[in-house]
C-alpha cells in the first residue's frame, strides 16, 4: 500500500497516518516498542504530522499492519488525512481564533464519506489564526482561522479558503477562494471542489497538478468560488438536488463576463427546464433572433422552489442588455448572501 517506501538500504519504511499530528505519550511508548521490533528502533517525525517506523524487511510489514497500534490509525489512511497539517489551535495556543486540529479532522472524515478518492493527493493545511503556523498559505486547500456570521447573525467559528498552493516544481502562494465562511459551511464548499477533482482528475494526478491542469487553466477563481457557493445554496440550502458542475472544455477563457453569463444560462436551464436564449455568439453574447423577455422574477414563477432573490441574481446574470447585465462574480456573491 501507499504507506510501505522501499528505502535505499532495500528495507521499508512503513508511514503510520497521525491525524492533525495528535499522538498520546502512551501510543508513543508502544509506537517506539514496536519501532524495535520490528524495524531498527528509529522513528521519524514529518514536517506533515505524520510518523515513519524505518528499516523494516518486507517480510514483516504484514504482521506490523496487524499490530494493535497501527490498526488504530487505520482509520486515517486516506488522502484526507495522509497529507494534513493542523496547527495548535485554541486548545494550546493563545492566538488561536478556532479550535482547528478538531476542525480539521471532522472536516477531513466528512470528505472521506462524501467523495472518497483511492488515488490522488491533497494537502489541506490549516492555521488557527493568521500567523499561519499551519503553512495554509502553501496548501492546496488551506484554511485560516476567523470568527464569522451564521445565517442568524451570531458569532461562530469560521475560515477563510485557500486554493492552489504549489510546492511541487514551483513554490507559489494560494489564493483566497472564500473569506469569512462559518465552518458548517466551508465543508460543503471544499465538498464541491472535491468532486470537481473527482470528476475530471487522471488517474493518480495531485490536487496540485490538477489545479494546474485543469481549475486555473479553464476557469477564474472567481468562477471556481461561484460554484461553490450556488452548490451550496441549491443543496444545503434550498435542497433542489441541482447541481452546476464545471465543464471540460468551458470555451470562456477565465473571462468573468464570458463565465457569468454561461452559468447564468445553464442555472436557467437547471432550475426551470426551459432556455434563457437560443444561445450565444463567440463573444458570449445572446442570440436574440427570438428574443424571450423575461421577468426578475421568471425563475420563481416557473420553479416556486426557487426563492426570488435567487431568481433575481439570474436575472442579472442573464440580462439581454450588457451594460446593466452583473460582469463580476463578486457582486453576486454579494446578492447571495440573502438567499
Ligand atoms: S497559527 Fe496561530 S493559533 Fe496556530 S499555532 Fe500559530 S500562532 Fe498559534
Amino acid at each position: 500500500g501507499s504507506n510501505r517506501v522501499l528505502l535505499k538500504n532495500g528495507k521499508y519504511a512503513y508511514k503510520v497516518i497521525v491525524p492533525s499530528g495528535i499522538f498520546s505519550g502512551s501510543d508513543m511508548i508502544e509506537l517506539a516498542s514496536r519501532a524495535k521490533g520490528f524495524g531498527s528502533g528509529n522513528i521519524r517525525l514529518t514536517y506533515d504530522q505524520n510518523i515513519f517506523i524505518v528499516d523494516i524487511d518486507k517480510s514483516a510489514l504484514d504482521a506490523l499492519e496487524s499490530t494493535t497500534i497501527i490498526s488504530k490509525y487505520k482509520a486515517f489512511n486516506n488522502i484526507y488525512f495522509n497529507d494534513m497539517i493542523a496547527c495548535a489551535g485554541t486548545k494550546t495556543c493563545s492566538f488561536g481564533v478556532i479550535p482547528n486540529k478538531p476542525d480539521a479532522i471532522e472536516m477531513a472524515h466528512f470528505l472521506n464519506s462524501e467523495i472518497a478518492i483511492d488515488s490522488g493527493m491533497v494537502r489541506m493545511n490549516w492555521s488557527a489564526c493568521p500567523k499561519g503556523c499551519g503553512v495554509h498559505g502553501i496548501a492546496d486547500i488551506g484554511f485560516e482561522g476567523c470568527k464569522a456570521k451564521d445565517d442568524e447573525g451570531n458569532r461562530v467559528d469560521g475560515v477563510h479558503i485557500f486554493i492552489g498552493g504549489k510546492i511541487t516544481r514551483v513554490a507559489k502562494e494560494a489564493r483566497v477562494l472564500h473569506k469569512t465562511l462559518p465552518i458548517t459551511e466551508a465543508k460543503y464548499h471544499i465538498k464541491y471542489l472535491l468532486q470537481t477533482y473527482a470528476q475530471y482528475k487522471q488517474r493518480g494526478e495531485t490536487f496540485e497538478d490538477f489545479e494546474n491542469r485543469f481549475l486555473s487553466t479553464k476557469y477564474s477563481y472567481q468562477a471556481i468560488g461561484f460554484m461553490t457557493k450556488i452548490n451550496y445554496i441549491l443543496n444545503e440550502k434550498l435542497d433542489l438536488g441541482i447541481k452546476l458542475e464545471l465543464n471540460n472544455e468551458p470555451k470562456t477563457y477565465k473571462k468573468e463576463n464570458f463565465e457569468i453569463i454561461d452559468f447564468g444560462m445553464r442555472l436557467f436551464k437547471l432550475l426551470t427546464d426551459e432556455s434563457r436564449f437560443a444561445g450565444v455568439d463567440n463573444e458570449f453574447e445572446p442570440i436574440l433572433s427570438q428574443p424571450r423577455k423575461i421577468t426578475r422574477d421568471e425563475v420563481s414563477i416557473i420553479n416556486p422552489k426557487v426563492p426570488k432573490k435567487l431568481s433575481e441574481v439570474i436575472y442579472m446574470m442573464t440580462d439581454p442588455n450588457k451594460k446593466s447585465r452583473a460582469s463580476v462574480f463578486s457582486e453576486l456573491i454579494v446578492q447571495l448572501k440573502g438567499v
